[in-house]
């Protein structure tokens, strides 16, 4: 049996892709210098790859986004671009004063730049795939060149239709006005594909990886029909391989039908795509790609279960392929480096390279090989051991009742107790919590981790970031005031250093998009808090006004999302762990005398599931862990934020966590979200709707504030009403946010007198 591999993260092991391309930027390398950095990662990518596997692709080390370079490849560069001109444009495109729009790449935390279509008219404007196969070659290589497929990657673009409305989902528009749309733009674009492939084929590659996650969403009969079709024409130029991941294909009997030579199936996600190969089998004449090594999560496998795995596959694919279940991407480079984690932790985790490992184990074992049978021996065992355990925890978990999730007073009455303490104007003003992290408070912080800097030091230099921004605060003439989060690099890193059962890495660091990178916490065990996590700085800062400052917690569900998580409990149960983490927080704060919690939760929405009909299991467990979280008395008034644009289809389960006031994103959305609460029957709750977009530099203008609170008090009573930016101020220079803050509080001051005066 053969081996596959794809994703490979590109970072490198010293995250050389990342100096690369920021040295770059800064003007310290040459176009040339960039080049050849990047040539030299890839061929150690490739050296890699082939020291543990047969098949790799090529074209993975895009200079920014895969898409990005998709859309280049096929001439879909807007005209704002003007002509395309090589990387000038690339990073133009990428990161230039008027980008494309960035999303997350289906539920993962990998954001894509979203291809923005404004025409019909495709060409192979820059062979991107031919490129990087060519080179691979030239080394003596032979990958598969890799390509993100047309159904994907139309399903993941955007059409420019009026120019009024901005770029619009392609896909949501055919649902709208009818399935031509779409079949006309895969009608243009198949033709580039077809010319794609012949080049690649008479390049020498002998086989393409070509990539269709949006297999997985869910899909309706016409686009199986077209996507069949697309695939029997394109099966003319190459030998194709398809591979899908993140879930089960959306309907596997039309998916093995597809006419291509191998078919990439995701065997860890779920059950189903392995339930769907027992009940219809699996075509004799083509090739079965099994994922079953997981690409996005990093526990060491339990090999013994995989060849077991294998074998039951093996009753119905003649011909397999041994692969990994998504691309490792997700995943850092290397375990290595890592020398501070919890004892017993390290032997049971397995980042990109022990990933590859894996394959070539699995491979080796099925050989008889002793080495690799002693590995599955040794990962069978480490597996059924159990890992952290706390009993006290699970105790707690299992004895939850319905009570738990419920606050004791209805919203109404609540609402009511909160405003007599509280005693907010109309429109109250605040902030979603961060203020900008300067050079300074970053300099501080490596200092007092490096230990050149003493903890009394640091926490005296937080202090006095703290009360500098309280009084600043004070003079803008906010209503509710927060602490700054001066101490915290990363909202989940954050709570993942303070929480027991939630490991932190020092190197194991994911891109997130261009060069950005973070490094996911890793819960392993029991989660519990050993002791208070932030009320010292709330304390402080509270102990320096009248005006109320908010507690600032990061949710259960984002906490759980942005981490990887262990698999021998369900996911609710953990979130439920972390939910009593919070709680007791909560509870703390309360008691210290803080009348505002806020209870961040970003990743509410992005942890949802691929297809529709999965949503509800998912969201249930979801509102009731941040429901058990704010169980806060009544007078406590209970925030959350959210922040992205797909808001309006989630309305119902984020009313349902009952909290008193959320602030969302909505200047980027064009009024989109506003319009999502004319539809909504009996909202009640108090919304602050971002009057203005924290992610430009440009200082918001009172009229501009005012169009979107006037847009809100359409649709929305205006006693419901908070005014505040769509998200933290950390990434934002100080000159930005005060004036863009004084604007804001002084419109609402005028909004509020001229509602009196009415
Ligand atoms: N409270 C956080 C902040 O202001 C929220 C960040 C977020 O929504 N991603 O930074
Ligand atoms: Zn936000």
């Amino acid at each position: 049996m053969k081996t596959l591999a794809y994703g490979f993260p590109k970072l490198g092991e010293k995250r050389e892709f990342k100096s690369l391309l920021e040295g770059f930027w800064k003007g310290k390398l040459s176009e040339e210098e960039l080049i050849r950095g990047m040539q030299a990662l890839e061929e150690q990518r490739a050296l890699t790859y082939s020291q543990h596997v047969e098949y790799f692709p090529s074209g993975e080390l895009s200079y920014y986004d895969f898409m990005l370079d998709m859309a280049i490849t096929l001439g879909a560069v807007p005209k704002r671009f003007g002509s395309y001109e090589g990387l000038r444009t690339y990073f133009e495109m990428a990161r230039g004063g008027q980008a494309l729009e960035m999303t997350k790449y289906f539920n993962t935390n990998y954001h894509y730049l979203v291809p923005e279509l404004e025409g019909k008219d495709f060409k192979l404007l820059e062979n991107l795939p031919l490129r990087d196969y060519q080179f691979l070659n030239s080394k003596g290589y032979s990958p598969l060149p890799r390509l993100i497929g047309p159904y994907t990657f139309l399903r993941l673009s955007k059409i420019l239709k009026r120019k009024e409305e901005g770029p619009f989902p392609l896909y949501e528009l055919a649902k709208l006005e009818g399935q031509e749309e779409f079949e006309e733009y895969l009608n243009a674009v198949f033709p580039v594909y077809e010319e794609l492939l012949r080049s690649l084929s008479s390049a020498g590659a002998r086989r393409v990886l070509i990539e269709e996650p949006a297999l997985c969403l869910d899909m309706q009969e016409w686009e199986w029909e077209l996507v069949h079709e697309t695939y029997g024409c394109l099966s003319k130029h190459a030998n194709i391989w398809l591979i899908t991941y993140y879930d089960s294909v959306s309907d596997y009997r039309r998916f093995v039908e597809l006419p291509v030579k191998a078919l990439g199936l995701d065997l860890v996600s779920n059950r189903e795509n392995l339930e769907s190969i027992q009940k219809y089998g699996f075509p004799e004449d083509k090739t079965l790609i099994a994922g079953i090594i997981n690409g996005r999560n990093v526990w060491r496998a339990n090999l013994k279960e995989k060849l077991e795995l294998l074998e039951e596959l093996s009753r119905y694919a003649k011909d397999m392929l041994i692969s990994n279940s998504c691309p490792l991407f997700h995943l850092p480079v290397s375990l290595e480096p890592e020398d501070s984690l919890p004892e017993g932790l390290k032997e049971r985790l397995s980042f990109a390279k022990e990933k590859l490992k894996e394959l070539k184990s699995l491979k080796e074992a099925l050989e008889g090989r002793e080495e690799a049978l002693k590995e599955v021996e040794e990962s069978s065992r480490l597996s059924s051991q159990a890992f952290a355990v706390k009993e006290e925890v699970r105790r707690r978990v299992a004895s939850l009742t319905e009570k738990d999730f419920e606050r004791e007073m209805p919203y109404k009455e609540r609402a009511r107790l909160q405003q007599e303490l509280l005693n907010l104007p109309l429109l109250p003003t605040t902030t979603i919590g961060s203020f900008p992290q300067t050079e300074e408070v970053r300099r501080a912080r490596s200092a007092y981790t490096s230990g050149k800097m003493s903890e009394q030091e640091y926490k005296e230099f937080i202090r006095k970031q703290i009360e500098h921004v309280v009084r600043v605060q004070e003079d803008i003439g906010l209503d509710v005031l927060v602490h700054g989060e001066f101490e915290r690099t990363d909202m989940v890193e954050f709570f993942a250093q303070r929480l027991e059962g939630i490991a932190t890495t020092r190197h194991g660091w994911v891109l997130s998009y261009g060069s950005r990178v973070y490094r996911p916490p890793i819960i392993y065990g029991d989660v519990y808090r050993p002791a208070p996590m932030t009320v010292e700085e709330i304390t402080y800062a509270q102990s320096l006004t009248q005006k109320p400052v908010k507690g600032m917690l990061t949710g259960p569900v984002t906490i759980l999302n942005w981490s990887y998580y262990r698999e021998d409990v369900p996911k609710h149960e953990i979130a439920y762990q972390i939910a009593l983490a919070l709680l007791e927080e909560v509870k703390d704060l309360e008691r210290a005398g803080i009348r505002v919690i806020q209870i961040d939760e970003p990743a509410f929405r992005e942890g949802a599931p691929l297809k529709r009909r999965d949503w509800k299991a998912y969201f249930d467990w979801a509102v009731k862990a941040f429901r058990l979280c704010s169980k806060a008395s009544p007078q406590t008034q209970v925030h959350t934020h959210m922040c992205y644009s797909e808001f309006n289809e989630v309305l119902e389960y984020i009313y349902q966590m009952d909290f008193d006031v959320i602030s969302i994103e909505a200047s980027r959305s064009k009024g989109e979200i506003i319009s999502a609460f004319e539809n909504f029957k009996g909202w009640d709750r108090h919304i602050g709707i971002g009057v203005y977009d924290i992610h430009s530099p440009a200082v918001p203008t009172k009229a501009q504030i005012r169009a979107v609170l006037e847009r809100s008090m359409k649709v929305l009573p205006v006693e419901l009403l908070w005014v505040n930016p769509d998200c933290g101020l950390k990434t934002r220079r100080w000159e930005e946010v005060v004036p863009a803050l004084k604007n804001m509080v002084e419109t609402a001051k005028e909004l509020r007198k001229e509602l009196v005066k009415a």
